[in-house]
């Protein structure tokens, strides 16, 4: 491969496959909306799984300064009844598949590792035409036309790129998060820091509440509480409000929502059909990502992201002609599965089977 690949989105998809790709000795630069590497805080913490993320980091070249990033402990899960007592409560003892890392920290690793300039930030693909013989043409907001003869769509839910191959478009998945933060809190929130344990903590109704509380690093509390109601439900919400939705559970925990020290954010979930996405294939032009495969968060779709990248990365830098068909004919069926397994609701018994295995 000569021409440099042309990825849309510097998300963990588009890095990954511009890391990939680099040490195969492919060149590639990567579109990026944002303004600087720092424009936006990116999210809290994430587990990067043994059998899809971290094979895509070890793809990259990057498992030393992955491992170097790891948060010790925080690979414990705790699971708490409404009435807040202990379900499961299971240790971090270093030997487990899933270890956490801040999605911040993992950016910053799969940036450094880029040639200088590989991406070019504030470049907001605003629209995208097909030109024939397998080129594109891209323009960008305010910064011009680029044409290429190899086009990956890495941008995320609402993917400009995806248009190219379907006319799906995201759909509202009938839950929500509340996203708060509880900060400096063995000082400020003993309570709060005493039932969250060292690690992730989930408390659930298994009828569509929960509330999920990750601690990450610096003595944060990033908590999500879960409720399934329609999009109207969330028009001017308040704290108070959605605690009462979760009316009859300890007043202890309820204060995981109430107490935020952040104004509380509302995070809709979309997802991309439920059977999984399919395109018919086109010369020139894939997606990674949830461009993809956009489904409810589940754990899972940013390790997908990263693996559907190495894959491709691979596929680019070992198959003639056919990396991108090769790619899809894999990507497909494992996009159904997800999308099929994202929509599952564990009941109590599947969740401390799991969680405390
Ligand atoms: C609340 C929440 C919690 C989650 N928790 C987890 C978790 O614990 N574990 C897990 O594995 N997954 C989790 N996910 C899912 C995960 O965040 C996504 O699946 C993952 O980020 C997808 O990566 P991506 O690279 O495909 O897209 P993104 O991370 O969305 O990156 C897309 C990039 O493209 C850029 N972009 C978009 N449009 C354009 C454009 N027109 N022009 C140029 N650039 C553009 C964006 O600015 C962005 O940088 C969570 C999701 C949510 C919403």
């Amino acid at each position: 491969m000569n021409a440099p690949v042309t990825i849309v989105g510097a998300g963990l998809g588009g890095l990954t496959l511009a890391n990939v790709l680099h040490v195969n000795g492919i060149e590639s630069i990567v579109y990026e909306a944002e303004r600087s590497a720092d424009a936006r805080a990116q999210g809290g913490m994430l587990d990067i799984h043994d059998y899809n993320g971290q094979p895509a980091l070890e793809a990259a070249g990057l498992m030393t300064e992955f491992r170097a990033a790891v948060l010790p402990g925080r690979e414990a899960y705790r699971g708490l009844a409404t009435d807040g007592t202990l379900l499961f409560d299971k240790a971090d003892d270093g030997t487990g598949g899933r270890p956490e890392v801040q999605r911040g920290e993992l950016r910053r690793i799969l940036l450094d590792a880029l040639p200088t300039g590989t991406v070019r930030w504030g470049h907001k693909l605003d629209g995208v035409r097909t030109l024939g013989g397998g080129r594109h043409e891209l323009s960008f907001a305010g910064r011009g036309r680029v044409t290429t003869s190899l086009l990956v769509g890495a941008d995320g839910a609402w993917s400009r790129v995806r248009s190219l191959l379907t006319a799906a478009t995201p759909v509202y998945a009938g839950t929500s998060f509340i996203e708060t933060f509880l900060y400096d809190v063995e000082k400020r929130h003993p309570e709060l820091a005493r039932l969250a344990g060292p690690g992730t903590t989930i408390v659930s109704d298994f009828a569509g509440r929960q509330i999920n509380v990750h601690r990450e690093a610096g003595g944060t509390l990033h908590v999500y509480a879960e409720l399934t109601e329609p999009l109207e439900f969330f028009d001017g919400f308040d704290l108070a409000r959605i605690a009462r939705e979760f009316d009859g559970w300890a007043p202890e925990l309820l204060a995981f929502i109430t107490a935020s020290d952040t104004p509380p954010l509302h995070r809709p979930h979309y997802a991309l059909p439920a059977e999984g996405l399919r395109w018919d294939h086109m010369t020139g032009v894939t997606l990674i990502g949830d461009a993809a495969h956009l489904a409810p968060p589940d754990g899972e779709g940013a390790n997908l992201a990263m693996q559907d990248a190495a894959e491709l990365g691979t596929a680019l830098a070992t198959r003639d002609g056919d990396a991108l068909l090769s790619y899809e004919e894999t990507l497909f069926p494992r996009s159904a599965e997800h999308a099929e397994a994202a929509t599952y609701k564990p009941t109590r018994e599947d969740m401390i089977e799991f969680f405390a295995m």
